[in-house]
């Protein structure tokens, strides 16, 4: 059976939910049928996750794409290349994805990090539990919040959700959330109010993305959106009702996930 799981919370809850209770499940719904399934990580292997999750800090994900494309050709792309190659060559492969030389430290930082924990083993540091690995993770210099949630939840399959910018920026555009809420305070609230599913945080921060690139604009389009009804804004009785129904987020949960 799926919690409500919000009393935990409920403190940091009421201080950035500015509209009460919130259809999380109604936002995702609409947007999944709108866009369809975004699948997510587009990275063949985990560790290529992890590049991408760095090197996509404050650029597009076409120039990390650029990026990527050269470490593969340079055939670098395991820990152990990264790990020995020299820093400058490994800016220069990285070049397309800007602040090159600061994104290859980071690099470098990740893997000294893997090497000295887990033997440059990501299935070792892949049998570490969620906390301590996130713990980790946001201890390596060049990780952050953001960045530490991407590599769990889309490399390590860890129900965590990942907040960023876009998120941010839908969420207080309708006023559920405080825009100077905290990462922490965001997360918290995600979290407090879905079920822990890798494939539902998977799915819905894509969508998040997504709709945000196309539509949630600094000048946004709203009349093409699919969030444009504000009805997703008012209280539903239908949304725990329909958490609990569920086993996933959906209506359909195999079709939709
Ligand atoms: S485009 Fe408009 S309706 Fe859609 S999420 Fe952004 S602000 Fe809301």
């Amino acid at each position: 059976m799926v919690r409500r799981g919000a009393s935990a919370n409920t403190s940091i809850a009421t201080r950035i939910i500015l509209s009460k209770r919130i259809d999380l499940a109604g936002i995702y719904d609409k947007l999944y049928e709108f866009y369809g399934p975004q699948s997510w990580w587009p990275a063949r292997t985990r560790f290529e996750v992890i590049v991408g999750a760095i090197l996509t800090q404050n650029t597009s994900w076409e120039n990390v794409k650029k990026a990527l494309a050269n470490l593969k050709k340079a055939k670098a792309l395991s820990p152990g290349r990264i790990k020995k190659i020299n820093e400058r060559h490994l800016a220069s492969l990285i070049r397309p994805s800007g602040y090159y030389n600061l994104k290859a430290k980071r690099l470098k930082n990740f893997t000294t990090f893997l090497d000295s924990k887990y033997d440059l083993s990501l299935n070792r540091a892949a049998s570490c539990k969620t906390a301590r690995l996130r713990q980790e993770l946001l201890g390596v210099s060049g990780i952050g919040p953001e960045t530490a949630d991407s590599i769990l939840l889309y490399a390590f399959n860890r129900p965590v959700f990942v907040i960023d910018a876009y998120t941010k920026r839908i969420f207080s555009r309708h006023k559920v959330l405080d825009k100077n809420a905290d990462y922490e305070e965001m997360q918290d609230f995600f979290m407090a109010n879905l079920p822990k599913n890798v494939k539902l945080y998977n799915e819905y921060h894509a969508l998040i993305v997504r709709l945000c690139k196309e539509l949630c604009k600094k000048n946004p389009q709203c009349g093409l959106c699919p969030l444009k009804a504000k009805k997703w804004l008012v209280p539903t009785d239908s949304f725990y009702s329909k958490l609990r129904l569920l086993k996933g987020i959906c209506r359909d949960p195999e079709k939709h996930l």
